[in-house]
């Protein structure tokens, strides 16, 4: 099973990712946390990469398509994948086609997770990352058994340095403008499913699974 999530900064992607991959046994290719692990590192990738995140906007087409190319022809990504913040752009979404043209691959569902922009807002400045594992918690929804401790490793807490408001708000608009026309791109195609993203974590998950059951 091959998948897309889609949905603005905030939505909900890398925790309904996480279940996914619980579930389904498929990996979560994340283009935002093998950045994140590129500017950890401090590799020249990182470094190049960290000058848009910061400052809320994407890193260049090349750039990301280039990891992604790589990451696919993984061998556990024989069994299927779930995309978690790629493709962005249309060009994206173009190269990638092209990419699964040439690995005689598809995706199945593009699944598009719907949230508004203040509830977005809400949701991102009080989330919390695990440095450790990436598991993902919200101080009011979904806190942590223990203050600044990741419940799964015991990691430390930390927020993610484009989580404050003025660059979540400047990341919802890049969104709207440049990844949002994914949605038709999609719906075109045929493969585009529609989630509300207001609903709480298990919820969610329940309607994606509804739509998963097409594809397993
Ligand atoms: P995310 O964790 O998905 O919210 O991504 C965090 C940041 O990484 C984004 O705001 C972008 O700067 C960068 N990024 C992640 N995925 C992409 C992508 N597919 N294209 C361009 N930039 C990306």
């Amino acid at each position: 099973m091959n998948l897309i999530l889609l949905g603005p900064p905030g939505s909900g992607k890398g925790t309904q990712a996480k279940l996914i991959v619980e579930k389904y046994g498929i990996p979560q290719i994340s283009t935002g946390d093998m950045l994140r692990d590129a500017v950890a590192q401090g590799t020249e990738l990182g470094k190049e990469a960290k000058k848009y995140m910061d400052a809320g906007q994407l890193v260049p087409d090349e750039v990301v398509i280039g990891i992604v190319k790589e990451r696919l022809q993984q061998p556990d990504c024989e069994k299927g994948f779930i995309l978690d913040g790629f493709p962005r752009t249309i060009p994206q979404a173009e190269a990638l086609d092209k990419m699964l043209e040439e690995l005689g691959k598809n995706i199945d569902a593009v699944i598009n997770i719907q949230v508004p922009e203040e509830e977005v807002v809400k949701r991102i400045v009080n989330r919390r990352s695990c440095r450790n594992c990436g598991a993902v918690y919200h101080l009011i929804y979904n806190p942590p058994k223990e203050d600044n401790k990741c419940d799964k490793c015991g990691g430390e807490l930390y927020q993610r340095d484009d989580d404050k408001e003025e660059t979540v708000r400047q990341r919802y608009k890049v969104y709207k403008e440049q990844t949002e026309p994914l949605v038709e791109y999609y719906e075109k195609k045929g493969i585009l499913y529609n989630v509300d993203g207001t609903k709480n974590i298990d919820e969610v998950f329940n309607d994606i699974n509804a739509i998963l059951q097409k594809f397993t």
